[in-house]
Order: C-alpha cells, then sequence, then structure tokens
C-alpha cells in the first residue's frame, strides 16, 4: 500500500489514537493499521474507523450524564 501524502510504503503497524474533545481525552493503543514510512502518515482500514466512531458516539452518549453542561 502506498502513503497518499507522499507516495511512500505504508507498513502495517500497531497504531495509536487520540480524540481530544470538550470534557474528555481518549488515547487508544494498538489499534491494527498502517504508518508510513517516509512521513509517518497513519492510516485505518474501514473496519477500525467503525469501530472507533462507534465507540465515541457510545461514549459520548454515556457522558452526557456525566459531564458539566456547556
Ligand atoms: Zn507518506
Amino acid at each position: 500500500m502506498k502513503c497518499l501524502f507522499c507516495n511512500g510504503e505504508m507498513e502495517k503497524a500497531s497504531v495509536s489514537y487520540t480524540v481530544d474533545r470538550n470534557g474528555y481525552h481518549l488515547f487508544i493503543e494498538k489499534i491494527p493499521g498502517y504508518v508510513c514510512s517516509q512521513c509517518g502518515e497513519r492510516y485505518f482500514e474501514e473496519k477500525e474507523v467503525e469501530a472507533i466512531q462507534n465507540m465515541i458516539k457510545a461514549l459520548e452518549e454515556k457522558l452526557k450524564d456525566v459531564l458539566v453542561a456547556a
């Protein structure tokens, strides 16, 4: 697989992902993905992207009851 940005070689790696939102910061380690050996760009496959998005959606739903209302 080639990098979309620099055309470098993408290598399979365990990638970390951070979400910074107002009220919480999420740091997930060890998501299977790809990293460009040239520019360091990260890439996740659709399955992982979907899983992360579902998790954030569920998390925000739960956090509504916990966080101070803006
Ligand atoms: Zn690259």
